[in-house]
Order: C-alpha cells, then sequence, then structure tokens
C-alpha cells in the first residue's frame, strides 16, 4: 500500500472522493505547494461514517476483546517507533517544524499508543451496594462511532492523542484532520492497518472545515466528537452536536499565565519560560503567553529573561533552531497583525528573537517578540495569538496575582514559581486552571497527565485515564437476584 496523500481513507482501503475534487498543500519553510489532499464533502463522510458503523457493528471491530485492541495500539506504538525517521520527515515538511521538534513529536505520538495499548485492559466497571436481594454493576462501553477534528499544530501528536483513548476504549473512528497538515495522518493510518486494526476501525476523511469537518460533526451516525480547534470552530461543533443529542470533547487554546513571585528561583524559571512560549512557534495552546511578575523583582527578572528571549533563533526545518515558520501564509499575517497592532498602541517591544541567514523569502515567517509592561486591557494581554509572542506583567501581591492570572476568558495550563509552599498550595487551588505546574512548566507534556481547560479553553479532558472516562459511557445494571 502506498500512501496517497489525495484519497480519503475509507473501510480499510484508498478512496478518490465522490466528487473528484482536491485542494493543494503547502510547505510553510517556502511558501511551494508538495501536493494535493482529496477536497472532501459530505457524501463522503458518509462513506466513512457507514464504514465505521459497520465495523463496530459487524463485529470485525465492535466485537474485539480489550486484550486485542490493547495489542493492536502497542504494535502501532512500535511501528512508529520504527519509522521515526519517515514519519518526522513528514512532519516538518508539513508543519515548518524544526527536526528536533518534529522528532520529539513522534517519540510522543509514539507514546500515546503505548500508553493506552497497556491501558486498554484496564478500564474497569464498579458495583455498587444496592438494596437487598439486588446486585448492582456499572459497566464501562463505548459511544460507537466517534467523530475526530484536529488542528493543524501538532499533527501527528493529534492522532495519538484523540484516537488512541477511542480505540482503546472499542469505538470506531472517523478522522478529519486539518486542511493545513494532514499528511502524517495519512501515513500513520496505513501503519494502523499493517498494525492489525481491522477495516473501519479507522477512517480519514481530508477536506474543508466548513464542508468536511461540519458534515462529520452533524452526522447522524456519530455518537460522540472529539475537537482541538479554535473557539470559535467549537461553539460550531457543539451547536451541531446539540442538533443530534450527543456531546462533544472542546480543546481550544489558551492564554496560559507563568506566575513568578520575587523568591523563585530566576535561573531554573527563565529557560522553561522561554520554551514554553517559543515551543513549535507559539502555535502550541498550552503555550504559557503571559508571564506576571511581582512588581518588587520586576525590572530584575524581565531584564534576564529578555536577554534569553532576545537569543531565540528563527529557521527551517533542517536548520534545527528554536523556532520555524508559522503554518500558513493566512495564520503569518495574522500574528504579525497582533505585534504591530501592540507596538501601534505603544506597548514597549523588550526583546525580538533573530530571523536566520538564508531562509527562503516567501516562508511564514515572523519575529518571535516578547512585550511588557503590558496594560491589562491591551488586546495582547488577552487574545491567543498563537505565535511566538510574549507578554509581560507586575503584579502587586499575593491576591492581585490570582486576580490577573484568572483575567482572561481562557483556563488551560498555569505554572507558579515560588519556593514558598503554603504559597504554592493556595495558588493551585486558586488558579483557574485544567492544569497548575509549580515550579515547572509543560506545553502538552505528559500522556499520563489529564488535561483540558474551562471557559473559551473548552470543556472535556484529554489524555491520561481521564480520556478513557470521556471515551466511554457508562451502563447501570441493575440485577434482582431475590
Ligand atoms: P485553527 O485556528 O487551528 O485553524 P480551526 O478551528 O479553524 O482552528 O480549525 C481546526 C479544525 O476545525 C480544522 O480541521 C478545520 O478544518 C476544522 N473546521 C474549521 N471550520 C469548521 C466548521 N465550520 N465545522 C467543522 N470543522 C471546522
Amino acid at each position: 500500500m502506498k500512501t496517497d496523500f489525495s484519497r480519503n481513507f475509507i473501510g480499510g482501503a484508498w478512496a478518490d472522493p465522490v466528487e473528484g475534487a482536491t485542494m493543494p498543500i503547502y510547505e510553510p519553510a517556502t511558501g511551494k505547494s508538495f501536493g494535493t489532499i482529496a477536497d472532501s464533502t459530505a457524501a463522503d463522510v458518509d462513506l466513512a461514517v457507514a464504514a465505521a458503523r459497520k465495523a463496530y457493528d459487524d463485529g470485525t471491530w465492535g466485537r474485539t476483546t480489550a486484550i486485542e485492541r490493547g495489542r493492536m495500539l502497542t504494535r502501532l506504538g512500535d511501528a512508529i517507533l520504527s519509522h521515526a525517521e519517515e514519519l518526522s520527515a513528514i512532519e516538518a515538511k508539513d508543519t515548518g517544524k524544526p527536526k528536533g521538534v518534529a522528532d520529539a513529536d513522534i517519540v510522543a505520538l509514539a507514546r500515546y499508543f503505548e500508553f493506552y495499548g497497556g491501558a486498554a485492559d484496564k478500564l474497569h466497571g464498579e458495583t455498587i451496594p444496592y438494596l437487598p436481594g439486588y446486585h448492582v454493576g456499572v459497566l464501562r462501553e463505548p459511544h460507537g462511532v466517534t467523530g475526530h477534528i484536529l488542528p493543524w499544530n501538532y499533527p501527528a501528536q493529534m492522532f495519538g492523542r484523540t484516537l488512541a483513548p477511542s480505540l482503546a476504549v472499542g469505538n470506531a473512528t472517523v478522522l478529519k484532520p486539518a486542511e493545513d497538515a494532514c499528511a502524517a495522518s495519512l501515513r500513520l493510518v496505513e501503519l494502523a492497518a499493517e498494525a492489525g486494526f481491522p477495516e473501519g476501525a479507522i477512517n480519514i476523511v481530508t477536506g474543508k472545515g466548513q464542508v468536511a469537518g461540519a458534515a462529520l460533526a452533524a452526522h447522524q451516525g456519530v455518537d460522540f466528537m472529539s475537537f482541538t480547534g479554535s473557539p470559535e470552530v467549537g461553539q460550531v461543533i457543539q451547536k451541531l452536536c446539540a442538533d443530534h443529542y450527543i456531546t462533544c470533547t472542546l480543546e481550544l487554546g489558551g492564554k496560559s499565565p507563568q506566575v513568578v513571585f520575587a523568591d523563585a528561583d530566576f535561573d531554573a524559571a527563565i529557560p522553561v519560560i522561554v520554551r514554553a512560549i517559543i515551543q513549535n512557534s507559539g502555535q502550541t495552546c498550552s503555550a504559557g503567553s503571559r508571564v506576571l511578575v511581582e512588581r518588587s523583582a520586576y525590572d530584575a527578572f524581565v531584564e534576564r529573561l529578555a536577554d534569553a528571549f532576545g537569543k531565540v533563533r528563527v529557521g527551517a526545518p533542517e536548520m534545527n533552531l528554536d523556532c520555524g515558520p508559522i503554518i500558513t501564509a493566512k495564520q503569518q499575517r495574522r500574528v504579525q497583525s497582533f505585534i504591530d497592532r501592540a507596538e501601534a498602541d505603544g506597548v514597549p517591544v523588550l526583546a525580538q528573537g533573530l530571523l536566520a541567514e538564508g531562509i527562503a523569502a516567501d516562508g511564514y515567517y515572523v519575529k518571535p517578540t516578547m512585550f511588557g509592561p503590558v496594560p491589562r486591557g491591551n488586546v495582547i494581554a488577552q487574545d491567543e495569538v498563537f505565535g511566538p509572542v510574549l507578554i509581560i506583567q507586575p503584579f502587586d501581591d499575593e491576591a492581585d496575582a490570582i486576580r490577573l492570572a484568572n483575567g482572561t476568558d481562557y483556563g488551560l495550563v498555569a505554572a507558579v514559581w515560588t519556593r514558598d509552599g503554603a504559597r504554592q498550595m493556595r495558588l493551585v487551588k486558586r488558579i483557574r486552571s485544567g492544569q497548575v505546574f509549580v515550579n515547572c512548566y509543560g506545553a502538552g507534556a505528559g500522556i499520563e497527565l489529564p488535561f483540558g481547560g474551562s471557559g473559551k479553553s473548552g470543556h472535556g479532558r484529554e489524555k491520561g485515564f481521564a480520556a478513557l472516562h470521556d471515551f466511554s459511557k457508562t451502563k447501570t445494571m441493575v440485577l434482582n437476584h431475590g
């Protein structure tokens, strides 16, 4: 089987889009097109959902045991590691990631299949003490057919994050990757077939969000949706799901704060804080995009942070520097417009990264930029830029720090930097966020760690055992044995 980037993968075979349309895909580092993908319509989504339903209902997939599913997932994890070079090259070309970042993403992708391969047969139900003469058991069951819509920032990792737990539980899946980066998914589904996943367990339909994506979320044959992307599209997905009475997981981004107190270990904090924003060129939902610094230490800390930030280097994937290009020309313009607007508002620029010599003039590059002090109401302090833009703000005391940390519509990840143990605990409890790191930060780190947000960051949990719960439902059995 040869990977065919211009066709869908439905019922275990490559399929031309029903209406025959394709669309170009581009290399962010050069701006050049390197192929086409299927520009699918609702008719393709119908076929994919039917294939998933058949696999689930006729037992080829639906009646597999948890042990068998665990073995398939584990085999796919192994296959990913033995194809790591090839997969990393696909990912770097498709997204512009520096080679080292793409390599690390493939290892993380394999971890999803290792983790959920091991977890598949460890998802238990429970019994509940009830009335005399009764036995009550709570079973955990798959939803049936799950729909998955992915963003373009971590296409390979997201394939694992969303599919591995759903497959571990026993759902049959239909995936619509992002039109701006879907090559890895199309190669991975082949490796999945070789690892033993039967036809129909994983189906892939590429194309535009408003057409193929909307058709998937609206499809009557889909029992649960998992979406990662922008808050605006997340709202659309949730409404489409509501129309046919299903629920969804939404992971929608953030404006995650790093709260630095005067007693923090600056040497430890500074490299972690720089990395947390420039990782993947800032195109990370959980990027640490706001640094809040206790006023008494503001000048000393910011001077050192600016010095480190100014050393960030940006280049093409093969240069393997700190940052690559932005994913598309459209996103590049969006990120640049945030920078331009903050400058026009008179927000001081504290540092900028360096563009490497020799990068393609038509590549989608922006200069990483650090602003501060940023007024509290300024757009750049509130909106998710999704690029390498860091904002710095001072706070007066602990109460002010908490107010500022909770002062956006988002709530995905936060970090607290202080040596005071009691203060660490108070902040962990009072910051509104799905994850809080203390004296460390992990944008997207840890497959074992439940991850998800509240407010404009979305709802539901991915990763860890939490994802197995979201991708399954309980059935309560009440048995009268007299
Ligand atoms: P991003 O900012 O990452 O491009 P989007 O939310 O626009 O975020 O896209 C994330 C995913 O959602 C992509 O796979 C895209 O095709 C899909 N998408 C975009 N618009 C819609 C829509 N109206 N309905 C369903 N899916 C959509």
